[in-house]
């Protein structure tokens, strides 16, 4: 089977930066407060999708920009991991992954691990911001060293993050 190049391939092609107000992935929309997720559970309060909000029965529902991203699989950023490094690896690579989304996640819940592939000879993070894709890029690079390299897109609001490490 052939190899995917070190690019990658335009494997999104309708992604949505969520940045245009008419997006539905738009995160600073505003909605009516309250307003509850009624995937995740997360409540609009102030201005912002919050964590530990209890929901009033009155509250509107709607799906927040996060789980929008999730239904539609449509991440805002990706993290792709290459090498035979991985093989031995993989599992602590994902745990480095998973703690930054629970750093993240404490004070931006939109931002989200959306799903973990493996893909012929690559690892594919998605995730639901760019910000959250270059934070997991930087904390493997940091603690597994190896290559790394981040590709901006669609107005800097999309993230393509390589990491690769052979040996
Ligand atoms: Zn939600």
């Amino acid at each position: 089977m052939k190899r995917e190049s070190w690019r990658g391939s335009e494997q999104w092609p309708g992604h949505d930066d969520g940045e245009n107000p008419n997006s539905p992935y738009y995160e600073k929309r505003k909605y009516p407060e309250p307003t509850v997720c009624s995937d995740c559970g997360l409540v609009y309060h102030k201005g912002h999708w919050a964590n530990s909000q209890i929901a009033p029965p009155h509250s509107s529902k709607e799906k927040c920009p996060a789980c929008r991203r999730v239904a539609d699989r449509n991440p805002g950023g990706v993290v792709i991991l290459q090498g035979k490094y991985l093989n031995a690896h993989e599992s602590e690579i994902l745990n480095v992954a998973k703690n930054q989304e629970k750093l993240a996640n404490e004070h931006r819940p939109l931002q989200r691990i959306m799903w973990t592939k493996n893909n012929a000879d690559a690892l594919e993070i998605a995730v639901t911001n760019f910000h959250l894709a270059r934070r997991i890029g930087e904390a493997i690079h940091h603690a597994h060293k190896g290559e790394f390299e981040v590709k901006y897109s669609e107005g800097d609001r999309f993230a393509r993050v390589y990491w690769r490490r052979e040996a």
